[in-house]
């Protein structure tokens, strides 16, 4: 007797950063796998016009944009093409998406801080969270995670390193590991002396050698901070303890992290960076989708090329040990610090070495000092943030 085939549940899907690269990244695999996703609720923030076009094509039940300005004009141009989608703004709406009813795991890809509370909503209604915002982690990794264990919800990780450690780490247990490696390409000034790097300006800053990603990111790759991010980052993902994750500079960016065991063994995931990969492993955990995309040919590839990372040129490396010494509130005031330095780069307010020394003057002032609420952090970011101004 032959067994029956169920069809395959669709997976619902909440999307913030819908316009984002990574918001993009995803949508092109709900397009490749209609029958597996479906996106119920998405979030952008200020690009209507591509908003409208993804509304109309994957018809979600709610949308949010930043401004009450930007949903209005959503409103007119959905009605003008006779769907009846509401559209909500701000953080509301951004929490509003997040805590979508229908919404089995929720896609956290919007950029900087403002990512938080809607992730932590996320989790607090037991939705699966996949995490590509960084810094609500690196805010609230102690929190958020105490918040996944009381709701039953996961974190999954769709930062590429984290998502090759996540794999690297697939079924071992944990007191066998010696070490995370965490790779970096090294962004466009790798071998930059600090002398050159004075006089980067922002478009410079911007031009990454393997990813195509949003300008924040962009320029903290350029300055390494995007490592020192994603140090505190795994610190959380994966509850160790910061001295046991390293950073490796790969240019390649093929090889996107290792673990090493306590045997010596070395695990690590490889694959071409495309964002794909990563969010298609977070989507169908623990199954895998097959992907039709470009292969990693390593014989054509005949070479990878590492180094060791060099914090006297990139601060933000040392300076993220700092930050981790200084308990929750040092994280915090090193995201805020740098979230306020790299906008007031891309201005032309502040050189590019300022950034790094923005947030190490801000470092100098933090006390140590552990937060449980969600309010207690957002109060503690607000107020270094005002002293940057
Ligand atoms: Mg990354």
């Amino acid at each position: 007797m032959g067994s029956l085939v169920l069809p395959k549940k669709t997976k619902k899907i909440a999307l913030l950063g819908a316009t984002g690269s990574i918001g993009r990244s995803t949508l092109d695999l709900v397009a490749r796998f209609p029958e597996r996703y479906q996106v119920v609720a998405m979030g952008g923030g200020r690009k209507i016009e591509e908003l409208l076009a993804l509304a109309r094509r994957f018809q979600p039940q709610l949308l949010s944009v930043q401004e009450e300005s930007g949903a209005e004009e959503l409103r007119r141009a959905l009605r003008e093409s006779g769907l009846r989608i509401p559209v909500m703004a701000g953080q509301a709406g951004a929490v509003a998406v997040a805590t979508h009813t229908q919404a089995e795991i929720v896609v956290a890809a919007m950029v900087g801080a403002v990512g938080l509370e809607p992730t932590h909503a996320a989790l607090q209604a037991g939705k699966d969270v996949a995490l590509a915002n960084k810094e609500s982690m690196v805010m609230a990794g102690r929190l958020l995670n105490q918040l996944a264990l009381s709701t039953g919800a996961s974190i999954l990780p769709l930062d590429s390193e984290h998502s090759a450690i996540w794999q690297a780490l697939n079924g071992e247990a944990k007191k066998g590991v010696a070490k995370l490696i965490l790779t970096a390409s090294g962004g466009p000034f790798r071998d930059f002396s600090a002398e050159r790097m004075q006089e980067v300006t922002p478009a410079q800053a911007m031009c990454h050698p393997r990813w195509q990603m949003g300008p924040k990111i962009t320029i903290d790759s350029a300055t390494m901070m995007n490592k020192a991010l994603e140090i505190i980052e795994a610190r959380w993902l994966f509850d160790i303890v910061p001295e046991k994750i390293e950073v490796l500079v790969h240019p390649q960016s093929i090889v996107h992290s290792l673990v090493e065991y306590v045997d010596g063994s070395v695990l690590a995931q490889l694959g071409l960076p495309d964002m794909r990969l990563p969010i298609g492993y977070a989507l169908a955990y623990p199954e895998r989708l097959a992907l039709e995309l470009p292969r990693l040919d390593l014989a054509v590839l005949g070479r990878l090329d590492f180094f060791p990372a060099d914090p006297e040129r990139f601060p933000a490396l040392s300076l993220v040990r700092q930050a981790l010494a200084a308990g929750d509130s040092g994280a915090i005031a090193f995201n805020a610090a740098n979230e306020v330095a790299v906008e007031l780069f891309r201005q032309g307010e502040i050189g590019f070495l300022e950034i790094a020394e923005t947030v190490a003057d801000v470092l100098q002032t933090v006390v140590r000092e552990e937060f449980s609420s969600l309010t207690e952090i957002l109060d503690f970011d607000a107020q270094i943030r005002q002293s940057l101004l």
